[in-house]
């Protein structure tokens, strides 16, 4: 360890906190920091994680990266991993009987282009009747935060709302719009409506803004990585062993307290054995829950707002069908919106999304796959917790029958829960994170980075570290102890 350099205790070995190891193992003029990654579990990665199936490793975490903001991409270019787009993003919505392709110009399901929505069948045609009323309704005030389901509800009816919007936020967050915060979730359309008095203007003058600002887009908007988005993880962690940092897995922090300017973290093997780590800065890059109680001893004000942060539980299940089953596949997928009352609230046809699936499938025995992967788990809903790995894994293959026709029985299966999976960006989560953000200014030297915060996606988790490693960079240099590079 560089004795020079102030020492830097990461709390927390998903995606964000190996990034900010990253960045802070590297700066313009060398090494920032002298850094220590601790990880509860025996792998690193949480939410990024792959499994072998059917001969060909996926993904059962995340699958894909967000490729119109720079974080994700670079960050693999610097690990040397090359992203690939995918093959098909054109996605379905199953909606009043049938799949139903999702028409272009959807801002989260906001539509903009009424043409194409009625042409899309997924609205029925009083639901579609009721979204011009929004040109004529009287303004809605947005005071402070609403959720996306109250605005859009109000301006546009219930159907866009419960066909579009809650699929499309049901994707993302394993929320719901009647919770999810509109600030939050979708920012651009808050800051448009609250300028505007329709709903669908505000919604076109978004994506109009953004084509002059970014000009005709070039390349994909999402990618991945062939073998999976779970390789990441691991290519940051080989770079940090090579940069000198110390990485551990099965490391379960058990509390951090103050101690002569600096912080002691305590750490266990989960068989009774503890060890102590004194850092100049701790950065937490846990589930908001586990930073909460974390915390708690040090900042009980900070720990309160991350405590309020609700959680939801979800499962992947993956599903491999024969080969000659993917005459029934078209495109990359589908969601089905919670009112079509199914288990599963969307599923990816892994093997005609990216191109190295179905590369791997077509070879896998005995005659080749086809690989699909369900979600299923909402906030609030009990699915995951109160069903077996059989009955999700089950509950997933009905349905996929029921929907598009697929065996009742596929011919190989694998269920990954994810209990804590998404934080819930509800209705004043921004002021929550502000909140927190403010009282950790008591306690210098201690921050948070991670999908709690400003974005659950892997590349606003990667800004977050990044943002993090700035402030607590910064903390550090105004001790004048340090001068970093
Ligand atoms: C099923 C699913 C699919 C997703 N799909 C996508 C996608 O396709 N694209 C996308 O951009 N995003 C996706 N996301 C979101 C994204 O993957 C996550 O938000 C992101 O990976 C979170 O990273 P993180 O590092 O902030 O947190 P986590 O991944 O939760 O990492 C936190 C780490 O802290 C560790 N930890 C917990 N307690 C302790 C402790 N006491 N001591 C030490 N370590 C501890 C955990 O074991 C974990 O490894 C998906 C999320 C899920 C659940």
């Amino acid at each position: 360890m560089n004795t020079q350099l102030p020492h830097v205790v990461i709390v927390g070995g998903g995606i964000s906190g190996l990034a900010a190891a990253w960045f802070l193992t590297q700066g313009p003029n060398g090494p920032r920091a002298s850094v220590t990654v601790l990880e509860a579990a025996d792998h690193f990665g949480g939410k990024l994680r792959t499994t072998e199936f059917g001969g060909l490793t996926v993904d059962v975490g995340a699958e894909s990266m967000l490729a119109t903001r720079p974080e994700a991409v670079n960050l693999c270019r610097e690990v040397g991993l090359e992203t690939v787009p995918a093959a098909t993003t054109q996605a379905a919505i199953y909606s009043r009987g049938r799949m139903r392709a999702i028409p272009r110009g959807l801002l989260t399901g906001v539509p903009t282009d009424l043409r194409k929505l009625a042409a899309s069948g997924i609205v029925s045609l009083p639901g579609l009747l009721r979204v011009p009323l929004d040109h004529v309704l009287p303004r809605t005030v947005l005071h402070a935060d609403v959720s996306v389901g109250d605005y859009v509800t109000t301006r546009l009816g219930a159907e866009v709302t419960a066909r579009l919007v809650e699929p499309m936020l049901g994707g993302v967050y394993a929320g719901r719009s009647e919770n999810l915060s509109l600030q939050m979730t979708v920012p651009a359309l808050y800051r448009a409506a609250s300028q505007r008095r329709s709903a669908l203007e505000a919604a076109r003058s978004v994506l109009e803004d953004g084509k002059k600002t970014m000009g005709p887009r070039k390349g994909p908007i999402f990618v991945g990585l062939e073998g999976g988005v779970g390789r990441l993880p691991g290519a940051l962690v080989t770079g940090l062993r090579e940069r000198g940092a110390q990485v551990r897995t099965s490391a379960v922090v058990q509390q951090v307290r103050s101690r002569a300017n600096r912080w002691d973290v305590v750490v266990g093997d989960g068989r009774g054995k503890y060890v102590t780590y004194t850092a100049d800065a701790v950065l937490f890059a846990t589930p908001a829950p586990v930073t909460a109680s974390l915390l708690e001893t040090a900042n009980g004000s900070a720990a309160d707002e991350l405590r309020a942060i609700e959680y939801a539980d979800v499962a992947v299940v993956t599903l491999g069908y024969p080969a000659s089953e993917a005459r029934l596949l078209h495109g990359s997928g589908f969601l089905v919106p919670p009112v079509e009352g199914r288990s599963v609230k969307g599923v990816t046809y892994s093997s005609s999304k990216w191109s190295w699936v179905s590369q791997g499938a077509r070879s896998a025995a005995p005659d080749g796959l086809v690989i699909l992967r369900a979600s299923l788990g909402r906030a609030g809903d009990p699915i995951t917790a109160q069903m077996s790995d059989t009955e999700l894994a089950r509950t997933a293959a009905d349905d996929i029958h029921g929907l598009i026709g697929l065996p009742r029985r596929p011919a190989l299966q694998h269920v990954q829960r994810w209990e804590t999976g998404l934080p819930q960006y509800n209705v004043g989560h921004r002021t929550r994170v502000a909140d927190t953000r403010e009282w950790l200014l008591n306690t210098p030297g201690l921050a948070v980075c991670g999908a709690a915060y400003e974005g659950v996606g892997i590349a606003a988790c990667i800004g977050s570290a990044q943002a993090a490693v700035s402030t607590v960079l910064q903390q550090l240099a105004e001790r004048r102890e340090w001068a970093h590079g």
